[in-house]
């Protein structure tokens, strides 16, 4: 996002009585470092069986932690991107739809609700501007791998809402290297 639209995106922002506003809609404005406690949370209320320790993934940016894939290891290929898709959601992506999800050739399509930042181009943005799902390279690359796909990965957003879609979809491929 540009500086300029980045600003355009902040001014839309209402004050009312110290509730934050968009339009009709209120909106929880917080440091991610809260999320992670979240999590630590779930962790020690759940213990550490579970996907929760993904969290770290989404929240962070960076390739899930070692327990975080063993205790993913035994679950089948889809249950690996689903659980994934679970915990972008809490960390604040909104409920990514899976399209399509195929291991060989590694493939993971998905369908994204709107968000702020893409609806403050208001559908006239001329490429795709949810640069966010990059993010979710780490992770998915560290589950090919663990599947035993030693391969690089891509995202290409095919729809976009900032371009006037009804929602964006997104598509997680391998990168061969031989597109831009
Ligand atoms: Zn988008």
């Amino acid at each position: 996002m540009s500086d300029e639209a980045f600003k355009g995106y902040l001014s839309q922002f209402r004050n009312e009585n110290g509730e934050v506003f968009i339009g009709e809609t209120r909106y929880m404005i917080m440091p991610i470092v809260w999320l992670k406690d979240i999590q630590l949370e779930l962790e020690n209320l759940m213990g550490p069986s579970g996907t929760f320790a993904l969290f770290d993934t989404a929240s962070r940016r960076t390739a899930p932690s070692e327990r975080a894939l063993a205790a993913i290891k035994d679950l089948p290929f889809e249950h690996k991107i689903g659980a994934f898709f679970a915990q972008s959601a809490l960390s604040g992506f909104g409920k990514c739809e899976p399209i399509e999800i195929s291991k060989k050739p590694f493939k993971v399509v998905f369908k994204s609700p709107s968000s702020i930042f893409a609806e403050a181009y208001e559908g006239k943005a001329d490429s795709p501007r949810c640069y966010l799902f990059a993010s979710f390279i780490p992770y998915m690359e560290a589950i090919a791998k663990q599947e035993g796909l030693d391969i690089k990965l891509k995202v290409d957003e095919t729809q976009c809402v900032a371009m006037g879609a009804p929602h964006c979809v997104v598509a997680i491929t391998e990168d061969t290297g031989d597109s831009w």
